[in-house]
């Protein structure tokens, strides 16, 4: 079957996610999901009949917690199938291209490659900023800068000013999207206000960490109504099923968003915990995180990615040197790990 396959699609390695690579054990700090688990309400009355297309009360509350209007706002299967709608709506295969920035989510390249559109790579600075040089002298045929912010895996921020500086670049050009699957852990960091001046920016959002319902399947993208318009024509017709449009209008809610926020709190205060205590530790750098993990440079990354792994703490190993990427758990779950840690390097 594999040789009836396109040709693209044969060649193609899929995303290594922290549910394909496994692992046994109790504590789950590998794929940034959130240790909440919350309750949500269900009913059954409606499941014999089709979904909304763009189900109004979910695009009504997420545009009203994004602070844009319902017509900027677009739901979808994730964060990652806006990343895909984007690549299938404004690349043409074979001619237009993709630009990101290493060490960056993996997904922008696998479904570039997948849709068979080329990727273009220009490599984060030292300090893991954009190197707006480079972006420049690579942008031909380039139609969309995916920039991730805070950064997965590295948990930093991009700085505002390069990407205003990006956005003016690429004006008329190309759409610059942001990826904000982690803005909820520090709101005031979002580009969502350039929308108002930017018609080339997207904004990519998730109900999946902060919101805890990484199970869910819900994402969002915002940008102006032209832009959501051009997604409009390439999104599958019933994208939102019944449920998922139930419970994510429960998580949008004045209750909902209380407790998120609650929860985005205690995550913060258990991000600077686990920082301050690994970086005590003799050879171990904590770098700066913004979201809800944390990048720890160590002696020997792998062999403490896999100490912690046989102990049955699962991490996710990461493409920079001696790093691993560590989500921020409960109270319990980083105790625990900067425990070990703590013992493996004693
Ligand atoms: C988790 C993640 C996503 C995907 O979010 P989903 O809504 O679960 O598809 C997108 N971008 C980044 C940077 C992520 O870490």
């Amino acid at each position: 079957m594999e040789k009836l396959a396109r040709k693209q699609v044969q060649e193609l390695t899929p995303y290594l996610s922290a549910r394909r690579i496994g692992g046994s054990g109790d504590v789950w700090l590998n794929a940034n999901e959130s240790p909440f688990n919350n309750e949500y309400s269900l009913t059954f009355d409606r499941l014999n009949r089709y979904s909304e297309c763009q189900p109004e009360a979910l695009i009504n509350a997420y545009a009203a917690y994004a602070g844009v209007k319902p017509e900027q706002t677009l739901t979808s299967r994730g964060a990652d199938e806006g990343i895909e709608l984007l690549i299938r709506a404004f690349c043409e295969p074979g001619e237009d291209a993709i630009l990101y920035c290493p060490p960056t989510y993996g997904m922008y390249a696998i479904s570039a490659e997948t849709i068979g559109v080329e990727r273009k790579t220009v490599p984060l600075t030292a300090d893991w900023q954009l190197d707006l040089d480079g972006i420049q002298a690579n942008l031909d045929n380039v139609k969309l800068v995916y920039v991730c912010s805070p950064n997965n895996p590295t948990g930093n921020l991009v700085k505002r000013e390069d990407i205003i500086s990006l956005l003016e670049m690429t004006k008329d050009r190309a759409i610059v999207v942001m990826d904000e699957a982690y803005i909820d852990f520090c709101l005031e960091a979002s580009a969502v206000d350039l929308l108002e001046k930017y018609e080339n920016l997207a904004i990519l959002r998730t109900l999946s960490k902060a919101f805890a319902l990484a199970g869910l399947r819900c994402g969002f993208t915002l940008a102006n109504e032209s832009l959501i318009n051009v997604l409009l024509k390439v999104i599958a017709p019933y994208p939102v099923p019944i449920p998922v449009t139930d419970i994510a209008v429960q998580a949008l809610s004045e209750s909902g968003l209380a407790r998120a926020k609650e929860q985005v709190a205690t995550l913060n205060a258990n991000r600077a915990y686990l920082k301050q205590e690994l970086s005590q530790l003799n050879g171990v750098t904590v770098f700066d995180g913004w979201g809800n993990y944390l990048l720890v440079k160590f002696p020997d990354g792998d062999a403490l990615f896999k100490a912690a792994w046989d102990s049955g703490i699962i991490l996710r190993n990461s493409p920079i040197e001696d790093c691993v990427r560590i989500s921020i758990g409960n109270q319990e779950e980083c105790e625990k790990t900067a425990a070990f840690i703590r013992g493996q390097l004693a």
